[in-house]
């Protein structure tokens, strides 16, 4: 079966620093896939890639076996790609059922997209009770739940998650990781990029160790969370 995502040899570099050098992965449907390392290590870069907001010097990347390279991005979300960036990008000045409807921008069946509304309302209560209000009024993550409410509504193949635990206190960190395991209970294929190695690990089918624009590791979700290497580098172990 051919896999929901290949990514083969992908090479990124903006100027003459390469910041992705040549890495390989695959997300399967259903799966959970998480791109772990530390600052700057190339993760955002390949997501921003994935995107197409960046275009890359090398490599493949094929989305359900056909090349996504040169497809302009509002084209790559129509195909079934969404991105929950780093940082959110919420409209601050907008009210919370309009960010959503952002996300809604290329659908025209009113009724459904009305269902997926109230989707995000049931999967984040927080976000119907204020609906009305405007998104900039929300805390960090309820911004963040926002910003995964409103990549959803493009009713995405996969679903690409850019450090959605970044500055949550543990709570909300916890919550959003929740939502995650139910999203992909209810069949969304997520590939998950995060600082946070232990949460991530912990969900994930698959996970990749990424180095200065390098995988390292790679190896089941699981495998990598008892891993001795990873312990030490990324779990804050001794
Ligand atoms: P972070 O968690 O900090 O976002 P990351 O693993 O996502 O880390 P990237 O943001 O992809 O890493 O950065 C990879 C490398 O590319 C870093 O060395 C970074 O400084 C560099 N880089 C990122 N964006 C740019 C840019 N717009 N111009 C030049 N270099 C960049």
């Amino acid at each position: 079966m051919t896999a929901l995502l290949q990514v083969e040899d992908l090479r990124v570099a903006y100027g003459k620093i390469e910041a992705v050098k040549g890495i390989s992965f695959t997300v399967e449907a259903g799966q959970v896939v998480t791109l772990i390392g530390t600052n700057g290590a190339g993760k955002t870069t390949t997501l921003r890639t994935l995107s197409g907001l960046l275009k890359p010097i090398g490599g493949q990347i094929l989305f359900e076996g056909k090349p996504l390279t040169n497809i302009p991005a509002h084209k790559i979300v129509s195909l079934g790609l969404a991105h929950s960036p780093e940082g959110r990008h919420i409209f601050p000045r907008l009210t919370i059922t309009e960010n959503l409807l952002l996300g809604a921008y290329l659908r025209n069946d009113k009724a459904g997209i009305e269902k997926d509304i109230q989707r995000a309302y049931d999967l984040f209560p927080i976000l119907g009770e204020r609906r009305k209000q405007a998104a900039g009024t929300l805390s960090g993550g309820e911004q963040q739940m926002l910003a995964m409410g409103r990549a959803l509504m493009s009713q995405p193949k996969l679903l690409m998650l850019d450090e959605p635990s970044m500055g949550l206190s543990p709570i909300m960190m916890q919550k959003i990781m929740q939502t995650i395991v139910e999203l992909k209970a209810q069949g969304t294929t997520i590939l998950l990029v995060e600082q946070n190695a232990q949460a991530a690990l912990s969900l994930a089918d698959h996970g990749h160790v990424m180095e200065v624009g390098k995988i390292v590791l790679s190896g089941t979700g699981q495998n990598l969370l008892h891993d001795e290497s990873v312990r030490k580098a990324y779990l804050g172990e001794d």
